[in-house]
Order: C-alpha cells, then structure tokens, then sequence
C-alpha cells in the first residue's frame, strides 16, 4: 500500500480507539501505525486470540461473544476510550460505522470520530428520505414511488404504475435485506407481505419503497471525500456487480466500459450528492446502471449512500495509490484532503475477491471452526486477512476470511492474477469460495467486462461444481503419499494398502480424496508440473489444492467421513441460529431434498434438507426458537419401500 509520510505536519490524533473486528481491524491498524499513531483495540472473548488483538498497541475486553453485547455495545466501546486514553474512535465498516446516535456520543464525550457527520448519516439512513434528497440536488434517481401511503392497495396501484418488475425495499434496509422482486400483479400482495415482515423483523421498520426492477443491473459505486473545509473530491468508480444474493462477491476499478465523459458525468453526479449532505471523510454513492447495453449517463441512476469506508475500498487505493484511511484520519483531524482532484488519476486496473468460509457445495452454508492451513501465494496480491492458521472463524460474525486485491496496467493481467492466486489458496479444513471465485474470474462474460449482477446466479451451477483433479496433480499427490508411506512403513498405516514402493509405476494406485476413491495413474510423476499445490499432511495424508479447492487425499480411507449430515435421519443445526421456518410437520412424508426448516445464523438464511425419502418423526423445533450448533431440527424415518 502507498503511504506518503506526513510531511512537515504533526496529526492531531495521537491514539485511536477502533470499533471493529478482524481484517479492518488490522488494516486501520497498519496505517495507523505507519503514521505514528497508538491503536486500542475492544474485542470479545470469542476474538481474543485473533491477529487484530495482539497487533493493536493495547487491547480491551468488551464482552462475550454475540455483537449485541459488544461490537454494538456504544457504551462499553466509549468507557474502552476513555479508559486507555484514546483519543478518536474509527468505526471500521458494519457495527457502529452508520450509527449516527454512537457518532454523537462520541463527539459528546470530546472524542473525534473518524466516520461520517451524524447529519449526513441520518439524511443517507432512510432509502426514501435519501432518494428525495438527491431528487432535489439534481442527483438522477430511479423511477418509482416513495409516498407516505403505505396501504397495500396504494402500493399495489403504484407498483402497476410503474410497471413490471418491480422491487420492492425496505425504507430501512441494507445489507440486501427487505428485498423483492415481483415480476406480476398476482404475485404482488404476497410478496409486499414477506418483505414488510423481513424489515419489521430486522429494522423494526415496514414501511416499504418502490423501485423499477432495472433488468440486467450493474451496480457501479463512486468513492467519494469530503473535508471540513468545504472540498469534495471523487476517487472514480467500483463495479461491484458480481453478486451472490445481493452481497458483493468480486469487485473491481473502474468499471468496465465506461467511457471518459459518462464516468465524468457519473463522478460529477457523486460529489453533488456528498455536496447535499455537506459530506465530510470517506462515502461511497452507490448507482444501478442499466447493463443491457453499452453505459449510458442517462441510463445510469442513484440507489444509497454508504456513509463510512466500504469493504471494496482497497480496489480504489490500488488504482489511485492512495492510503483511504490515512485521508480518512487527516479528515478527521481537521486536514484538508490530501490531493486536489485534478491531482487523483486511474493507474491500472483492480480487482478485489471476498473470500468467505463456505461451501458452495452445500448451497453455502457458512463453515466454521479452526482453520489448520490458510497458506495463499506469495504473488504479490494483496492480502487483507482477519485470521492467520491456527485461528477460528467464529459463528458469530461475518465468515468474511479475506479479502485478496490483484492490480495490473489491465484488466486482464489484473484478472489473470487474481484467478492464479485463488487457484493456489490452500486452506484446511474449513470450506471456501475460492473455487467459485476462481471460476467465476474466468467466466467468458465477465473476462470481456459484460457483467451484470444477475451473472453469478446465471452460472451458479458451472460457478459451484469443482473440477476433477488433474492427473498430474494426482501423480504428485502420489508421490508424495510415497514419501510419506515409506516414512511410516513401520507405522500404523502401510498395511493393507494398494501403494507399494516398488509398484510397476505404470499402475495405477487407489487415492481416498474426500471421501471418494479415485483410481490414480502413477505415471508421468516428475514429467508434468502439475497445475496445483501439494502439501503433506500428518504422516499419511496430503493437502491437494487445485483451482482454489483443497482436498484431504490418502491412500487409505479416512478413519471418519467429513460430512456433518447423519446417516440415522436426524438433520442437525450446521450452526448456532435461530429457526425462521418450520416447512413440513410430523408425521408427513417427504423426498429427499425437500426443505423442511430454515434456520437464521450470521446474517444468512440456510435452508436444511432432507436426506432422504422418509416420513417426519421428530420435529422438536419451531420457527422463532434459537437452537444451538448440533441440535436435532427433524428426523427423518427412512421410507419403507
Ligand atoms: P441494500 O442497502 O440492502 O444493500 P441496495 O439498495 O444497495 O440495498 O441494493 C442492493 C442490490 O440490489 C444492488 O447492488 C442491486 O444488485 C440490487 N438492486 C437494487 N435496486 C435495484 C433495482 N431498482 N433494480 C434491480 N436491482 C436492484
């Protein structure tokens, strides 16, 4: 990362309090140390052995484990500050960043906050109030209705005004909740009612807007700065328009095929925006654009306002070379921003991938615990991690393990280098997104830039299925097992097995790969580099990454299978959550497949499944219950015939 000493000024900040977790956690730390400042970090038990913890200069303890009791707790991170002396509190993004009444308190207790002005935050916070707003300023919003009059009837009316699709949003929400699409007037009604309720449930607000449904949307974002003293300058645009459900997966800068004069009008549109809420430190102005064509200025409209650092914020860095926390802190302090518009230029291109503890596999279900190995290329991709090997991703928090940033003069080499670096990202045991990811860089439409957010849904299916491991990589893993086989002849394994050192090497050798057999040629061993990565693991294992999916491979069967789903019927809680609905009741019978309670854990709804064809004989759940990792949700009597 650039980072210009301060030259010839001393910050204001001396000490900064930050009120996150994980890898933002880090990274505000890293620039704060590079400029000379003291970091406290407040964590809870469950993040206590985390990199964040022991790399800020001081660390509190603020509490146990779920966010409500302390990364949302204002008043036990305000007490932290005072205690350590902190002199500023930076929020990081989530949690507290857009709370503009924690934004007072900490302005109320002579702290500086490095987040957005509490009066930007609360003009941005409502969809409709912010739609309206940027109406006025002359910001182009999409076409649709956001009137006071919430009765079904009038919703239904307007919806048909506007015409089909439609979406409906919840006046509160973020995070992709509160969110749908209706693409007829029969399905209205049902659908306005499910969406009231996911935004009561989780804004505590049901007041809805309406939105034409742009089809084919790209979402394409504006980096935007304010200072105290009136500037406002834009760092150009993000595509973050690979989506999966709404949340961004893979982002880049800029944005494919945008032209000189529509970015310049788009970025324009973007400072008018800051401008009306007398924007002040680090701001993103979130677009839809309408992807169906080439981009378009008029096709191109104002969805939010994100008033605090993004995730995606490394993209902009890379390609501008500046230090967006360092600029976020000097604002704060009362500095002018530290380069003039005419200053900041695109150098390159970036491209930014979320990598997350999941299975893809398993209709990504978050996958939690320790991770043994988490060992990414040394290829000069920047690496922005919350964890290190040996640490746990925790059911309480966002599965978020990394973020990984490529940048190169192009688009391509810059693809190219991201999809290189996810094919070798070994992780163990945990389950990744590293495979769709790295499959997903290489999608034809997304390498020639024709991107939409509906892209990752279209090609889930190729998008979630890992390839068969090459035979070369095979024939490493072979001989490496060798190495280890003739390591531990004396040993417990060896007996039994059909690897033998002094085998024909043109036969073949039964490799157990995640379960699976997979008859393996032993030939052209030294012959192929194979296309992959190769680690040992314990004495008679072996680590096999290949296109960002690593697998456990030996030559006997693994003493217990990996999977977590019961062969006896019984579907037990993946994870602590709470149950959102209970699809099927006793006594009833069901296919394999079919879903029979959905369970809410860390912002993401999992559906389970039955396993088999079968009756329902236990249901000892029901929906609004929060149940614990491993509870018993339903068994499933096989079915007799
Ligand atoms: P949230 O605040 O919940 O993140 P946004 O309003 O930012 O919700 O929208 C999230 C995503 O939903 C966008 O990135 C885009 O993919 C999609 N989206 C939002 N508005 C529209 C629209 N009018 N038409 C089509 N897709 C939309």
């Amino acid at each position: 990362m650039p980072g210009s000493a301060c030259s010839g000024c001393d910050p204001v900040i001396r000490s900064l309090l930050i009120a996150n977790r994980g890898e933002i956690a880090r990274r505000i730390i890293r620039t704060a140390r590079r400029m000379g400042i003291r970091t406290v970090a407040v964590h809870s038990d469950a993040d206590a052995a985390l990199p964040f913890v022991r790399e800020a200069d001081q660390a509190v303890r603020i509490g146990r484990a779920l966010p409500r009791d302390t990364y949302l707790r204002g008043d036990l991170i305000l007490a932290a500050a005072r205690d350590a002396g902190a002199e500023a509190i930076h929020p990081g993004y989530g949690f507290l960043s857009e709370n503009a009444e924690f934004a007072d308190a900490v302005e109320a207790a002579g702290l500086v906050w490095i987040g957005a002005p509490p009066a930007a935050i609360r003009a941005m916070g409502l969809k409709d109030a912010a739609k309206r707003l940027m109406d006025e300023a002359g910001v182009p919003t999409t076409p649709g209705y956001l009137g006071d009059d919430q009765s079904s009837e009038r919703l239904a009316m307007e919806a048909a005004r506007i015409g089909w699709p439609v979406l409906i949003k919840a006046v509160a929400g973020g995070g992709g909740k509160g969110m749908r699409r209706v693409d007829r007037a029969p399905d209205f009604p049902d659908a306005l009612a499910s969406c009231r309720r996911e935004a009561a449930a989780a804004f505590g607000d049901d007041r809805v807007l309406l939105e034409k449904y742009i089809l084919n949307p790209r979402h394409i974002e504006v980096q935007v700065f304010g200072d105290r003293h009136g500037g406002v300058v834009h760092l150009f645009e993000r595509d973050c328009s690979l989506q999966r459900r709404h949340q961004k997966v893979i982002e880049e800068a800029p944005a494919p095929g945008m032209a000189p004069d529509t970015r310049e009008s788009l970025c324009a549109a973007a400072v008018r925006a800051a401008r009306a809420v007398d924007y002040v430190g680090a701001g993103t102005i979130e677009f839809i654009a309408d992807g169906s064509g080439p981009l378009r200025a008029d096709r191109i409209w104002f969805m939010e306002m994100n008033t605090r650092l993004q995730v995606e914020h490394p993209v902009t860095e890379a390609i501008t070379g500046q230090d967006l926390v360092e600029w976020q802190i000097r604002v704060a302090s009362g500095e002018a921003l530290p380069r003039t518009q005419q200053e900041l230029r695109i150098d390159g291109w970036a491209v930014e991938a979320r990598l997350y503890a999941e299975d893809p596999a398993r209709d990504f279900l978050p996958s939690i615990g320790r991770v043994d190995v988490l060992a990414p290329p040394d290829d000069g991709v920047r690496v922005d991690a919350g964890i290190e090997a040996g640490d746990a991703v925790s059911p309480f928090y966002d599965p978020m393990i990394a973020k990984l940033i490529a940048h190169a003069p192009t688009r391509e080499q810059a693809i190219d280098a991201l999809a290189a670096h996810m094919d070798g990202l070994m992780i163990w045991p945990l389950r990744t997104n590293a495979g769709f990811v790295a499959r997903a860089l290489r999608q034809p439409d997304f390498a020639t830039g024709h991107v939409d957010t509906g892209l990752l849904g279209r090609e889930h299916t190729a998008l979630a299925s890992d390839r068969a491991i090459d035979p070369p990589l095979l024939a490493a893993a072979i001989r490496l097992l060798g190495e280890a086989g003739e390591a531990s002849l004396h040993g417990p394994w060896g007996a039994g097995s059909a690897f033998r050192l002094n085998a024909d090497p043109a036969s073949t050798v039964t490799l157990h790969i995640d379960g699976d057999r997979v008859e393996a040629s032993r030939n052209a061993i030294a012959a192929i580099r194979p296309n992959g990565r190769c680690l040992r693991w314990g004495d008679d294992a072996a680590l096999l990454c290949q296109e960002g999916v690593t697998r456990l491979a030996g030559l006997a069967p693994p003493l217990r299978s990996a999977g977590a789903m019961a062969g006896d019927g019984a579907v037990l809680a993946p994870m602590p959550g709470r149950v959102v609905s209970v699809e099927v009741s006793v006594g009833e019978r069901v296919e394999a497949g079919r879903r029979l309670v959905v369970i809410e854990a860390m912002k993401m709804e999992q559906a389970l499944l039955a396993p088999f064809d079968g009756v329902v004989e236990a249901l000892p759940v029901e929906a609004g219950g929060s149940v614990p990792e491993g509870a018993l949700l339903v068994r499933i009597a096989p079915a007799a015939d």
